[in-house]
This record gives structure tokens, sequence and C-alpha cells, in this order.
């Protein structure tokens, strides 16, 4: 992966990240070209800043995660005046007791 944001490094499979743009073209959504999952992008509400699939990240799983706010992407913040972010809702893992 070119470019960097501080702080940020890939441990693994750097040379198998692909890279797609669309609609504005400003944010760099992050895949990996082998298996497809969405790694990162670099966030076009904030072009410093990254958002980051937690799969990936070494020690954390999705399922640490009681409750996700889910943004509205069909209502993006750089498209609003007041620079608004719209949530679509809460994701919910509710772990079963007997696991
Ligand atoms: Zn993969």
């Amino acid at each position: 992966m070119t470019g960097s944001i501080q702080g940020f490094e890939v441990h693994e499979g750097a040379d198998k990240l692909a890279t797609y743009r669309f609609n504005t073209k400003s944010a760099e959504h992050h895949f990996c070209s082998v298996c497809g999952i969405y790694t990162h992008h670099k966030r076009r509400s904030n072009p410093n800043e990254l958002g980051i699939n937690v799969a990936c990240l070494a020690g954390l799983s999705p399922f640490d995660f009681e409750e996700v706010v889910v943004y509205d992407g069909s209502r993006h913040p750089a498209d609003d005046p007041q620079h608004r972010t719209y949530t679509a809702g809460v994701l919910r893992f509710d772990p079963a007791g007997d696991v």
C-alpha cells in the first residue's frame, strides 16, 4: 500500500490490497484482492482518518461489540451543508448463553 496515515501499518498482505474509488472518488476503499474482504478506507468526511474493519485488527473481533452504530451512507456528511451525520440504526450482537 502506498501513502500512509500516521500510526497505521499493514502487517500482512499489503501486496494483495486493491483500491476502489467510486462516486466522488475522494474516499479510497481497500479490499483484499484474494478473498474480497473490505479492510479499510480513507474517510471521505475526513481524509486524515481511516475507517478500519475490526475483523482485520489483531486481537479484535466484530463480536467484541454489543452494539455498533450504522451510519446512513446515502446522507453523507460531506454532502450536508451543516456536515451532519445521520444514523440508519444500530446493529446488536446478543451472544447465545450456552456458548
Ligand atoms: Zn483475503
